[in-house]
């Protein structure tokens, strides 16, 4: 029997992020999901948060402090690519997404951190991708905001470790969401080739592992890495 506790997944109105949420709800903790447009699964409370707007964040947090108190779970899972090749990705192609990806992880971090040091409890989840390890052709700009997302929990770690808080990464391969339905069909056969499972995850696969690191069971493991890629990344 796990501990309830109050969650908060950014990006949670569709793909990985409301897969996460669900999985949460289903183990009967109290969940807030953030949401630009559209809204968490039901028995969630979504709430308007932009991750690029600090204000907004604070906004967002203040919000489900009053409703399901202070944050204990983080999952900072909101997330764009804009891919294109080195030579022709413009500054804002680059800036966009570390702002997004990896200084919209950052925002969440710092302020759900102001709780969980006071409870001395905290689980902070960044969810990173294989390709922050392993690059990737055309994302110079994605695969450098999801390595960054490493020395945020790494670091994370050795600051709030010893006051009950732990911040991991998960680095999930190719999942079926929107973000990979865009890629054309033929370079999906090809990276099917390329992962030893075969196949693509679904994103409830990805959501399982993470409820696990948050979990009672896991409060042991901080500053980790955890691959959910069918062996894609292995190594790295
Ligand atoms: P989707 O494109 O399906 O969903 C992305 C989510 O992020 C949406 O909820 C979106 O909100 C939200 N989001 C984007 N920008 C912002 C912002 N500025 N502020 C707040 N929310 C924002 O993506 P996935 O579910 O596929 O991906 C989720 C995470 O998993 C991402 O971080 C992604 O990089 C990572 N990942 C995905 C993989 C995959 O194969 N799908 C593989 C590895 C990692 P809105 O609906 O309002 O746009």
């Amino acid at each position: 029997m796990t501990t309830s506790r109050t969650v908060l997944v950014t990006g949670g109105n569709r793909g990985i992020g409301f897969a996460i949420a669900e999985q949460f709800i289903a183990l009967g903790h109290r969940v807030a999901v953030t949401a630009r447009s559209g809204e968490g699964p039901v028995g969630s409370l979504t709430v308007r948060a932009d991750v690029t707007d600090a204000a907004s964040v604070d906004a967002a947090f203040t919000e489900v402090e009053a409703a399901l108190g202070p944050v204990e779970i983080l999952v900072a899972n909101a997330g764009i690519t804009k891919d294109t090749l080195l030579l022709r990705m413009t500054e804002e192609d680059f800036t966009s997404v570390v702002d997004t990806n990896l200084s919209g992880a950052f925002r969440v971090v710092k302020r759900a951190s102001k709780g969980m040091l006071k409870a001395r409890f905290g689980r902070i989840i960044l969810v990173s991708s294989v390709v922050g390890l392993l690059g990737s052709a055309g994302q110079v700009n994605y695969s450098a905001s999801k390595s960054g997302l490493v020395g945020l929990a790494r670091s994370v770690t050795r600051e709030l470790g010893s006051r009950g808080i732990t911040a991991n990464v998960i680095a999930p391969g190719f999942i079926e969401t929107d973000m990979t339905a865009e890629l054309p069909e033929a370079q999906q056969a090809e990276y099917k080739k390329a992962i030893p499972a075969g196949r693509f995850a679904t994103a409830e696969e990805v959501a399982k592992v993470v409820t696990w690191l948050a979990g009672d069971d896991a409060g042991y493991i901080s500053g980790a890495v955890i691959p959910v890629d069918g062996g894609l990344g292995m190594g790295h």
